[in-house]
């Protein structure tokens, strides 16, 4: 086939970069396409247009922080699961993992559920954020009910101390709460 672009090149199919939009945005990705041995004009066959689509969902993830096709495959496959399986262990329909191996995005909340299920390190930080933001929710409680009973460290006014708090933390006020009882000890 002659190239339609310049009239003189061959059509070869093969790689190459193709331009695409994904959700508005503009993404250069490597594709298969019929492409000019003269002027690298392409054009995309409707059989090479899902593995395109795919690239740009990709790149369209990664640009946003989210699993990329390759990688949620690859945690599925790294658990030994097949799609099925996949889909049971994750409590999601087969569709969804078939809709985002083959290029449809998945939403934030999916994407954090695959990686607590999938990544044991991300998981592990996630537990200890979780620990973490209760025992802050435990000293703000204890912190507020010492408030209430006046026993504001250093001499500040209720109002104060909490204001303080809020700019320095729970952390270093419980710090300076406990110090101010020893002072009053
Ligand atoms: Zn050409």
């Amino acid at each position: 086939m002659t190239c339609v672009a310049c009239d003189k090149g061959r059509m070869k199919h093969g790689r190459t970069t193709v331009e695409g939009r994904y959700r508005g945005r503009v993404y250069k990705v490597q594709a298969s396409a019929h492409v000019c041995s003269k002027c690298g004009y392409y054009l995309v066959e409707a059989s090479d247009t899902p593995e395109l689509m795919r690239n740009l969902s990709d790149a369209y993830r990664s640009e946003m922080g989210l699993l990329t096709s390759d990688q949620i495959r690859g945690y599925r496959e790294s658990l030994g699961l097949s799609q099925q399986r996949f889909a049971e262990y994750l409590k999601v329909g087969i569709a969804s993992i078939k809709r985002w191996e083959l290029g449809g995005v998945q939403d934030a909340s999916s994407d954090e559920h695959i990686r607590l299920k999938c990544d044991a390190a991300y998981a592990a930080a996630n537990a200890a954020s979780v620990k973490r933001l209760h025992e802050e929710a435990t000293d703000l409680r204890v912190f507020k009910e010492q408030i209430r009973l006046r026993h504001t460290p250093m001499g500040m006014t209720a109002d104060t101390a909490l204001e303080a708090s809020e700019l320095l933390g729970v952390r270093a006020m419980w710090a300076a709460v406990s110090r101010g009882f020893e002072h009053y000890a």
